[in-house]
């Protein structure tokens, strides 16, 4: 089973328990506002152009079929539309200009170069985690890895917000030991506003891990102006109470370090506030999460 990953990253210690290598999987169904990953969102393979490195020899034009570069005003420029992400382009940009986020790749290469740091993993409790995007976008290579993973005596983790059909959460645990499960907005509508679907199928499939007993970290981006209110923080309370599965909530400040990518790939960058959340209010967030009952706060 083949599979497109756009970043795998080594000693990655917020990722789940232990040292962990992170695999960054292609694809998501949501555009969250705040997204700091904008290169997962989609599965293809995507061009990036960092204008600050272009020497503006114009070595790059003529390598591309499509008609994507051209010279105007003596700069370079992109044409994303026409871009089909072949590549073609890189090898011709000397200073690094021209970049690809993602390639496709299969289960056992990327567990080979995982395997590689098993020792780090035996001696800390980590293990692999795959991130995105999200995993369940590419339900059947995500599986794959897992189960490949795990064959290779790999603890598993999975970063996803769980907006997919019931059956592939439901296979997706048979090879999970840890799911790292997305929280964003406690009202649907909000969450339809925000994140672009809405929340009863991520909670149906959170409900369902945690009454089979498949453990869970629920992982709460808080971004000011979208779901730092009472009634989140309240409902974030109630879910960590409701469900002894739930084994820690970690409250996540809104941050834009990601947002520089935007402009590389020829995305509109979010319109929201970014700026820096400082410690002091996400030191009171965790507090009046702890006096809503919230016992289980990573601190
Ligand atoms: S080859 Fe690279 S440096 Fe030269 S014009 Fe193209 S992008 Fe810019
Ligand atoms: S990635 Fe391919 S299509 Fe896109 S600009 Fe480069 S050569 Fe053209």
């Amino acid at each position: 089973m083949k599979g497109f990953v756009f970043d795998i990253q080594k000693f990655a210690l917020h990722d789940g328990p232990g040292i962990r290598t992170t695999v960054f999987l292609k694809g998501c169904e949501l555009r969250c506002q705040w997204c700091c990953n904008p290169e997962s969102q989609l599965q293809p393979p995507q061009l990036a152009f960092d204008v600050k490195k272009c020497t503006h020899c114009f070595e790059c034009i003529e390598s591309c079929r499509y008609g994507a570069l051209k010279k105007a005003e003596n700069k370079l420029s992109v044409d994303f539309e026409k871009c089909t992400g072949c590549g073609d382009c890189v090898s011709h940009c000397a200073p690094g200009a021209l970049k690809i986020f993602g390639y496709e790749t299969d289960a056992h290469s990327v567990i080979k170069e995982v395997a590689k740091d098993k020792a780090y993993f035996g001696n800390s409790g980590g293990g692999i985690t795959l991130s995105g995007g999200d995993p369940v976008f590419q339900p059947e290579f995500a599986f794959d890895l897992l189960q490949v993973a795990k064959e290779n005596g790999i603890h598993t983790c999975i970063e996803t917000s769980g907006h997919c059909k019931p059956e592939i959460i439901a296979k997706l645990a048979t090879v999970t030991d840890l799911f790292l499960f997305d929280f964003k907005h406690y009202k649907n509508a909000d969450h339809v506003k925000f994140t672009g679907v809405p929340n009863d199928i991520l909670l149906a499939n959170l409900d369902f891990l945690c009454r089979n007993n498949h453990k869970v970290i629920l992982r709460c981006p808080i971004i000011p102006g979208v779901n730092d209110s009472l009634e989140h923080f309240k409902a974030i309370a109630e879910l960590s109470k409701k469900y002894d599965s739930i084994q820690m909530v970690e409250v996540m400040p809104f941050h834009d370090w990601g947002f520089h990518k935007y402009e590389l790939l020829g995305m509109k960058r979010p319109d929201i506030d970014s700026s820096t959340i400082p410690k002091e209010t996400a030191a009171k967030w965790r507090d009046g999460l702890k006096k809503l009952g919230c016992t289980k706060i990573k601190i």
